[in-house]
C-alpha cells in the first residue's frame, strides 16, 4: 500500500553560526556587563543549550541610556529625514538578505515552525523597516504639524513569542521619527535581537541609536524607571503592563502598552465554512498559540456548530507537529517549561469545570515542550479556559443564537486586542465592527498584519497603537511642544 507521508525536510541549521556567549550590545559594540556572568538560552524544541547571554544591570542600563541619549543629541536628531530613511531601508536590505539565517536562528530560540519565521516573521519585520523608511523625510505632511520631534530616548521592552518581529514594531518607527533606543528582548529568545545588533552595525547604523540589553524582568524594570528615558514602549503580559505603569506614573514618560488578549472568532451560520475552519485553524494554532491577539474564544451559531466542531477535528488530525526545523511543521515547540505548565494547568481547569476536551491525536517529541492541538466544547462563560489568556493552542467553543449575543458574548472579556467575523453578509460585517470593543477586527480572515495598519487594544489589553501612521505619534512631542 502506498503511503502519502511526509518525508522529513529539514531546514539547514549550518546558516547560522552561534558563538558561545554574547555581550550587551551598547555604542555600536558588544561590551560585557559590569557584574559580568550571564544567562543561558535553550531550544526549547531539543532543551539544548543554544548561547550564554549577558545579564544587564542597573548600571549597563544607566551606560545604555546615556549612550542612546548621546547619539540622540549629537547625531540621530540632526539628521534630516531622508538621511535617517537610508539607515532603515539599508537595514531592510540587510534582514531581507540574511532571512534565511534570521529564520532559522529565530525558530531555533523559539520554538515555531522555520515555514512561519520564514514566511511570515522575517519578512513583516523587514516590510516594517521598509515601511517606516518611507516615512522618514515626510513627517512634515503626516498630520502632526509642522517640524514633528521626536521624544528621545526610548526604552523598549518584548516578549518571546515575536522576537524579531516585536522589535521591528518598535525599533522601526523610534528610528524613522528620530529618536534612539534601548532595547530588551525577552530572556528566552535573545538571539535574533543581537542578530538584529550585528545588522545594525553592518549598516553602518552611527553607534548608540539602537542598544540592545538583554536580561529578564529586573532589567527590564531598570530600563523603564530610568530616569533620563522619554518613552517607554511594552509588549507583554498585562501584569507586568500593570507594572510598569505603575512605575511610570507621575513621570514625564510617554507610554505605550501591548498587551494580552482573549478574542472571538465569530462564525456565523452563512460563512464559507472550509474558509471558517482554515481561519479558526490560523487562528488559534499558529504559533503555537502563543500570539495576543489568537481566536481563542470560538463563538459559532448554534444552528453550524456540530458541523463546525466536527469538520475542525478533522482538519486538526492533519496538523503536523514537530520539529520547528521541518519544512512541512505546522505546530512547533511551546517555548519554555514555565510556558508549557502554564498551558497544561489552564486545560486542567477547563476539564475540571466540565468542559469536554479534545486533542489531536499526534504523536509528540519526547525531548522538550509540547503541546497537543486542543479544542474545549461545552464551554460556559465563567470557565476560566473562557476568560484567561492561555497563550497556548487551547482552544475554547462557545455557541451563540443571534448577533447581538455574539457581541455581547465576545465583549465579555477584560481584553480587547482582536475579533474575526465570518459571514457573507458585508452588512453584518460593519455591523458587527462598530460594536466589537477590540482594536482590530477580521473580516473573512484572521491573523493579517501590515505595517500600515494601526495595531493595539482596547480595555487591558493596553493602550496606543503600533504601525500606520497611528504609531507614529506615539514617538512623536505632541503639537505644540
Ligand atoms: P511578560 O510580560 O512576562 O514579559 C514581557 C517582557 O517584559 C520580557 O522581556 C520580560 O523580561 C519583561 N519584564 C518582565 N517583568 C518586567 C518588569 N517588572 N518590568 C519591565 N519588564 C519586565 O510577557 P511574556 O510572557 O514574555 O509574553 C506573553 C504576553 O505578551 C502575553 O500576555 C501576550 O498576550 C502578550 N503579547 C502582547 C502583544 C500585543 O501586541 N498586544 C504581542 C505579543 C505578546
Amino acid at each position: 500500500m502506498p503511503t502519502f507521508d511526509y518525508a522529513p525536510a529539514p531546514e539547514s541549521r549550518a546558516v547560522v553560526t552561534l558563538q558561545p556567549s554574547y555581550g550587551l550590545f551598547i555604542g555600536g559594540e558588544f561590551v560585557e556587563p559590569v557584574a559580568g556572568g550571564g544567562m543561558t538560552t535553550i531550544e526549547p524544541a531539543t532543551e539544548k543549550v543554544l548561547a550564554e547571554v549577558a545579564v544587564a544591570d542597573e548600571r549597563d542600563v544607566d551606560l545604555a541610556v546615556r549612550t542612546a541619549r548621546r547619539a540622540h543629541q549629537r547625531i540621530w536628531s540632526r539628521m534630516p529625514g531622508a538621511e535617517r530613511a537610508k539607515y532603515l531601508y539599508r537595514i531592510a536590505r540587510i534582514m531581507q538578505e540574511r532571512s534565511r539565517e534570521l529564520a532559522v536562528l529565530e525558530s531555533l530560540d523559539n520554538g515555531k515552525p522555520i515555514k512561519e519565521s520564514r514566511d511570515v516573521d522575517v519578512p513583516l519585520a523587514a516590510a516594517h523597516f521598509f515601511y517606516h523608511a518611507g516615512w522618514a523625510d515626510k513627517l512634515d505632511w503626516a498630520g502632526f504639524g509642522p517640524n514633528p520631534a521626536p521624544l528621545g530616548v526610548a526604552a523598549q521592552v518584548i516578549p518571546w513569542n515575536f522576537p524579531l518581529l516585536m522589535l521591528a514594531w518598535k525599533v522601526a518607527p523610534a528610528l524613522a521619527t528620530g529618536n534612539t533606543v534601548v532595547l530588551k528582548p525577552a530572556e528566552t529568545t535573545p538571539l535574533t535581537a543581537l542578530l538584529f545588533a550585528e545588522i545594525c552595525a553592518q549598516a553602518d547604523l552611527p553607534p548608540g541609536v539602537v542598544n540592545i540589553l538583554t536580561g529578564a524582568g529586573a532589567t527590564g524594570a531598570a530600563l523603564v524607571a530610568h530616569p533620563d528615558v522619554d518613552k517607554v514602549a511594552f509588549t507583554g503580559s498585562t501584569e507586568v503592563g500593570r507594572q510598569i505603569a505603575t512605575a511610570v506614573a507621575g513621570t514625564r514618560k510617554k507610554v505605550t502598552l501591548e498587551l494580552g488578549g482573549k478574542a472571538a472568532n465569530i462564525v456565523f451560520d452563512d460563512a464559507p465554512i472550509d474558509q471558517a475552519i482554515e481561519g479558526i485553524v490560523n487562528g488559534i494554532y499558529f504559533n503555537q498559540g502563543h500570539v495576543c491577539c489568537a481566536g481563542s474564544r470560538l463563538l459559532v451559531q448554534e444552528s453550524v456548530a456540530e458541523e463546525v466542531i466536527a469538520r475542525l477535528q478533522a482538519r486538526m488530525t492533519t496538523l503536523r507537529v514537530g520539529d520547528p526545523l521541518d519544512k512541512n511543521t505546522d505546530v512547533g515547540a511551546i517555548n519554555s517549561q514555565e510556558q508549557l505548565t502554564r498551558i497544561t494547568a489552564l486545560a486542567e481547569a477547563g476539564e475540571a469545570e466540565g468542559a469536554t476536551r479534545w486533542s489531536a491525536p499526534c504523536p509528540l517529541p519526547r525531548k522538550g515542550f509540547w503541546f497537543a492541538p486542543t479544542v474545549f466544547t461545552g464551554v460556559a462563560p465563567a470557565h476560566r479556559i473562557a476568560r484567561e489568556e492561555v497563550f497556548g493552542p487551547v482552544l475554547s467553543v462557545l455557541t451563540f443564537r443571534t448577533p447581538s449575543e455574539a457581541v455581547a458574548r465576545a465583549n465579555n472579556t477584560p481584553y480587547g486586542l482582536s475579533a474575526g467575523i465570518w459571514t457573507e453578509k458585508g452588512s453584518r460585517i460593519l455591523w458587527m465592527a462598530d460594536r466589537l470593543r477590540a482594536g482590530v477586527v477580521w473580516a473573512n480572515t484572521f491573523n493579517r498584519f501590515d505595517p500600515a495598519s494601526p495595531f493595539g487594544g482596547y480595555k487591558e489589553s493596553g493602550y496606543g497603537r503600533e504601525g500606520g501612521r497611528h504609531g507614529l505619534a506615539g514617538y512623536l512631542k505632541e503639537a505644540g511642544l
